[in-house]
């Protein structure tokens, strides 16, 4: 009898991943791709042999597993790259993650004073709950930090103020990030293997796309799995608590597919709205609560060849809009065709409601030129050339609306039996490329094995390895 297939809405990390655990059970898949490519956020673009990442992707995890999976697909090119941040703020490059005698030496005496006073302060009086993004920084860090170092960048990300995120965005970020760890840091060699592995990250050579490219020909050289590219679900009909069907709209009209399960890694959002019958009014309400960051990048061309060492830069200065500079030759010098140019990626967090994502491409490019030049990271003459991608809900938002709105997702999907939420917006979760891959492995897990691996625990116990950054 031929075995029924697993539809995979997405083919980014998660849908790549579950469709590989897939493969590796013998069980047949179809994935539905709403692009022309594999990869998602962590896909790479490429404008006349500039290859460049829709944000740049470290490849870090603490998953042994995760590590594997990656360095078994990448073999030698997967690069290890040592890593330089620094912060712009108010004309000044501060080291990123902070170091605390160098940025008092750069606020001076009276600055630096206010600074210890205020953080002082803050753990005299704590504020009582740490509610917001705004509690929770101030309560670790003072008042003062706050506004130099995390207010105008944070707000850039998210546009909306920093007393209106959840602390749970703070916590999943910058857990693990204290005063006393900074100086720690400052004054002692690195003893811990994942600190000095921050210091460095896998890249694959040919940036973060290679990865899911290459995994792609491997899923079609099984024989088991087919992609279909500009392709998306319309309706998922289902009955007694499973969907059995799955309508999609695709290059040569509608299809449907008979399905076993439907992994999606599509945003939550949408997902409520195409079940047929239709879920709840609450149900598809609490979807349509879910809020998105979109993201924007001009990446611009300069004829020049070193600019500077570091793989990004944060903008923290409120004074120009672009929030993250990343320069892609630092990742990989293979991103860059020719080793005379730098190519920089320019970041726009914004609402693709905003007048910006709908400006004209090359007014896009003029303006981020412009702001390059303001900040003193290059002249006008040199920047020759730029492109623009776009990327709609790079950040699922943690608002009050998202609180309300899980738990009643949550319970309705957790009536489903063979449907599998994954990954990023799939879970409306802050995943990286490594959690995203996780949840999809267990996911399947679940479904082939018999397990009862709670998904939504990902990414939630473990202490995280970052930072607050991306
Ligand atoms: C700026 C930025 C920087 C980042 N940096 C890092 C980093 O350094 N390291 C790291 O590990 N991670 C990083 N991430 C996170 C990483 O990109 C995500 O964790 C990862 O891409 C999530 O994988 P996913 O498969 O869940 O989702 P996605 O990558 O979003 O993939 C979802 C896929 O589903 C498709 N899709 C959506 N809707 C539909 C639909 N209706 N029908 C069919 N297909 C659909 C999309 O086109 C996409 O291909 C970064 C993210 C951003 C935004």
């Amino acid at each position: 009898m031929v075995q029924k297939p697993v539809v995979i809405i997405g083919a980014g990390p998660a849908g790549m991943t579950a469709a590989s655990e897939l493969v590796d059970r013998g069980v047949p898949v179809i994935i539905l791709e709403k692009t022309d490519r594999v990869g998602g956020i962590a896909r790479t673009d490429e404008y006349k042999g500039y290859r460049f990442d829709i944000g740049g992707h470290r490849f870090f995890t603490r998953v042994p597993w995760v590590m594997e999976f990656w360095k078994k697909i990448m073999g030698d090119e997967f690069l290890r790259r040592p890593r330089m941040s620094h912060i712009y703020y108010r004309k000044e490059f501060y080291s990123y993650p902070i170091k605390p005698f160098e940025a008092l030496m750069k606020f001076g005496f009276k600055e630096s004073s206010i600074v210890i006073a205020s953080y002082l302060k803050a753990q005299i009086s704590k504020r009582p709950s740490e509610e917001t993004f705004e509690d929770y920084i101030i309560n670790h860090f003072g008042e003062r930090l706050f506004h130099h170092f995390f207010k105008s960048y944070t707000e850039k990300v998210w546009g909306i103020p920093t007393s209106e995120i959840r602390a749970e965005w703070a916590a999943q970020r910058i857990k693990g990030m204290t005063i006393f760890g900074m100086l720690k840091t400052a004054l002692l060699p690195s003893s811990n293997k994942f600190t000095s592995l921050i210091e460095q990250f896998y890249y694959p050579r040919l940036g973060p796309g290679q990865m899911w490219e290459r995994l792609r020909e491997k899923l079609l050289a099984s024989g088991l799995v087919t992609i279909l590219y500009n392709s998306e679900p319309l309706i998922l009909q289902h009955e007694s608590g499973e969907v059995n069907r799955v309508f999609a709209k695709t290059p040569t009209g509608v299809q449907q597919f008979e399905c076993r399960a439907l992994v999606s890694s599509m945003p939550l959002r949408e997902l409520m709205q195409i079940f047929s019958p239709a879920l709840s009014d609450e149900a598809r309400s609490a979807g349509n609560l879910l809020h998105y960051r979109d993201f924007l990048t001009v990446a611009l061309i300069i004829n020049k060849s070193d600019m500077f060492l570091d793989n990004w830069i944060y903008v923290h200065d409120p004074a120009v809009r672009v929030g993250r500079i990343q320069n892609f030759k630092n990742w990989s010098p293979d991103l860059v065709p020719d080793a005379n140019t730098t190519c920089l990626g320019l970041e726009y967090f914004l609402f693709d409601t905003d007048r910006m994502w709908t400006m004209p491409d090359h007014e896009l490019v003029n303006m981020a030129a412009q702001e390059l030049v303001r900040i003193g990271l290059a002249k006008r003459k040199d920047i020759v050339d730029g492109c623009i991608v776009r990327m709609p809900k790079a950040y699922p938002t943690y608002d009050p609306d998202y609180e309300r709105a899980m738990p009643v997702i949550r319970e309705v999907l957790a009536q489903f039996k063979n449907v599998y939420p994954v990954g990023r917006n799939g879970m409306h979760k802050y995943n990286n490329q490594d959690h995203a891959m996780v949840t999809a492995k267990l996911s399947v897990e679940n479904m082939c094995d018999g397990t009862a691996h709670d998904i939504w625990e990902v990414n939630v116990e473990r202490v995280y390895h970052e930072q607050s950054d991306k």
